[in-house]
């Protein structure tokens, strides 16, 4: 977790009300209390520095004397401490006192870093709280819970080094990190739920499966694709174009870099130059950029010729790579990078198209996110900003009712987000539960009123006048590398057999006997001939087994083991195993022929008939 800035000092000041039910932010807070409470005792002369609730759970900072660390087992016998505080229902009391006594009271105790925290209180502040919790005191504005009994339900998860008030340039501290809930069915969830999370984690499969890395000589956030990844990421592209294809876009293509003047044109080095690269300076100073976003390059190609409005609408496509400068502590796997590839289109049409345009998206992206198994979705629709916003009222209101009404058609849950539209124009938000119920934007549609402004765009009516089109930007994956780390966590690897990469591995008992070989290699070769993706395990010597257990490892959904009596019998019938089913049902026995078909007619599948049957 990247170190938020905890703002110790507003949080000290008097005392507030808290609600009669508390809420798992106060729960959490005092989980915090008690945690201390516990520390001090356990390591006499420990410092307390903040401990905020956080999502999910809450930390403290502490420093240990003599600059001690924690280890697991002290976790254990902190958790410990404060079960026994919890069971004797110690009350959370609070108190409120002159600053300068509270001042005299941490410095007394030795807990320099609440001294510091009331230094640094704003002058005017003369009385402040403090919170008892039997012999354990913090400075604390509150609210917290009536006494400790509410904190039975907690479990601490694991400690860090922290720089003090997030700075390095400061001396590191303790920080542990627990979680609280009001029951022990709710903790159980909880850590169950993250559990899981640990168990789809894209990197780890990512690796695991050998589909991508980070390599230390590229840089943060750049991924490299293997092999299988990127079998894997042609046949989502592949698919892709297909689906753009046949619904009318056409395909164009731009660099990767541009002279500044695109981006200053579009607007992009006003509100965008944080996220982007660094120029490099070409031809006697003219400054280049690797691009952010591919609009701009797309908005050339409208304005290459003059456009009539019989060529409205007109949907412009491209895989375009993107590099946007993303903070360190904020790159993550492939789902926050820092070069990117969108599967991005720019719709240029009448206001009169508007409307139909945005409800055919939409019938669109839904339709594509649910040929790659997402199902479950609701929609966001971003309003028009308060303070500043480019084109008329009118505009906003006419392109936002489209919105609505596009979204409204799709009988979904749509959720508003009243003023969070940007200033060029409202927009709608994809938002997909995956397998294990957690939320990730997918596509978005924004309508644009200031592009075409900017750049002058225009088309000739039907009377022969020059009108101002409308542009909408869309991305249905977002980027491949984000819809890639999803699915791979939304199937847990798992994959359905459009996208696995090997779609069934042929496993032969004796790979020294030729006739054995000779049946593996036919079978490979009759599943090839009919399009699917089959491999012959290449482990010589290494037991039959351990070769299954390592294709299962590897989540290949198919398995053919052929040995020697396979070959005598001459029946001309194979063992198919299916990896993805129980034991007792996985194996079945075939002809050749049949499993070709079989996998072939799976093999079509989309959406969420195409989704793999695992038991567990
Ligand atoms: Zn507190
Ligand atoms: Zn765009």
């Amino acid at each position: 977790m990247p170190d938020q800035d905890v703002d110790d000092a507003a949080e000290a000041g008097l005392p507030v009300e808290g609600p009669v039910e508390p809420t798992l932010d106060i729960l959490r807070h005092s989980s915090a209390h008690l945690m201390a409470a516990a520390v001090v005792e356990l390591f006499p002369g420990a410092q307390y520095d903040v401990g905020p609730a956080i999502a999910d759970g809450f930390f403290y900072n502490f420093r240990l004397p003599g600059g001690a660390t924690f280890s697991e087992q002290d976790l254990s016998r902190i958790e410990k401490r404060m079960k026994q505080k919890a069971a004797q229902r110690i009350p959370f009391v609070r108190e409120v006192m002159p600053r300068s006594a509270a001042r005299e009271m941490f410095q007394a105790m030795g807990q320099d870093f609440k001294v510091d925290i009331i230094d640094r209180i704003p002058a005017d502040v003369e009385q402040v709280g403090v919170y008892r919790t039997g012999e354990f005191v913090d400075l604390c504005r509150g609210p917290h819970v009536p006494d400790s009994s509410w904190l039975k339900a907690v479990k601490l998860q694991r400690v860090a080094g922290v720089y003090w008030r997030g700075d390095e340039r400061n001396e590191q501290l303790q920080r542990v990190y627990g979680t609280a809930w009001f029951s022990d069915e709710e903790l159980q969830q909880y850590l169950d739920r993250i559990a899981e999370a640990e168990r789809r984690d894209h990197r780890r499969l990512g690796r695991e499966l050998d589909l991508f890395s980070f390599p230390d000589e590229i840089g943060s956030g750049l991924a490299v694709f293997h092999p299988r990844g990127g079998l894997m990421r042609r046949i989502m592209e592949d698919y892709s174009r297909q689906r753009h294809e046949a619904a009318g876009y056409e395909f164009v293509n731009s660099p990767h870099i541009t002279k500044s003047d695109l981006f200053e044109t579009s607007g992009h080095l006003d509100w965008f130059a944080e996220s982007m690269f660094p120029p490099m300076e070409l031809d006697g100073g003219t400054r280049y950029y690797l691009k952010p976003m591919n609009c701009p390059f797309h908005i050339l190609i409208f304005r290459s010729r003059q456009r009539s409005y019989r060529e409205l609408p007109l949907r412009l496509f491209e895989f375009g790579s993107v590099y946007r400068y993303e903070k360190s502590g904020v790159v993550h796997g492939l789902t926050r990078v820092r070069g990117m590839t969108q599967d991005d289109a720019h719709i240029f049409c009448t206001r009169e198209q508007l409307a139909s345009e945005l409800h055919s998206l939409l019938v669109f992206v839904l339709g594509l996110l649910r040929d790659f198994g997402l199902s479950d979705f609701y929609l966001e629709l971003s309003t028009k900003p308060e303070d500043k916003a480019v084109g008329t009222d009118d505009e906003w209101d006419e392109a936002t009712e489209a919105l609505r009404q596009a979204a409204q058609a799709m009988e979904l849950e749509l959720v508003m987000d009243e003023g969070g539209g940007a200033f060029y124009g409202p927009k709608i938000s994809v938002q997909a539960h995956d397998a294990i119920g957690r939320t990730w934007q997918m596509s978005t549609i924004q309508v644009d009123f200031q592009e075409p402004q900017r750049f002058g765009l225009e088309y000739v009516g039907a009377g022969g006048e020059r009108q101002r089109p409308i542009m909408i930007h869309r991305a249905l994956f977002g980027s491949i590398e984000r819809f890639f780390g999803v699915l791979v966590e939304h199937y847990a690897g798992d994959f359905p057999l459009w996208l696995a990469p090997v779609q069934c591995e042929i496993v032969p008992v004796q790979d020294n006997v030729p006739e054995v070989m000779d049946f593996v290699h036919e079978v490979a070769a009759q599943l090839r001939a009919a399009g699917l993706r089959a491999e012959v395990s290449d482990h010589p010597g290494v037991r039959m087994s351990k070769r299954v257990r390592d294709a299962e490892l590897r989540h290949v959904p198919y398995v053919v083991v052929i040995g020697k009596q396979d070959v005598e019998a001459a029946t001309g019938r194979i063992r198919v195993r299916d990896t993805r089913l129980p034991a007792e049902e996985a194996i079945s026995e075939m002809a050749v022929a049949e499993l070709v078909e079989k996998l072939r007619a799976e093999a079509a599948l989309r959406g969420p008939e195409a989704v793999p049957r695992r038991a567990s």
